[in-house]
């Protein structure tokens, strides 16, 4: 299982290769570039991932 989700969440940037910065609360897990490349937001009680990649 921690390999399998290791697999699944990003810890860097794909573009810029930062790390990304995380919050969360109780509904959200969100990781977001500090460059504004990529935003990473699980909803872990609705089993929901969304990514959000800017290349340019
Ligand atoms: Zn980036």
């Amino acid at each position: 299982m921690v390999r399998y989700l290791k697999t699944i969440f990003q810890h860097r940037c794909p573009t810029c290769k930062e790390p990304l910065r995380s919050q969360r609360n109780n509904l959200l897990c969100e990781k977001i570039c500090p460059n504004g490349h990529f935003r990473e937001e699980v909803y872990p009680h609705l089993g929901v991932r969304i990514v959000y990649e800017n290349k340019d």
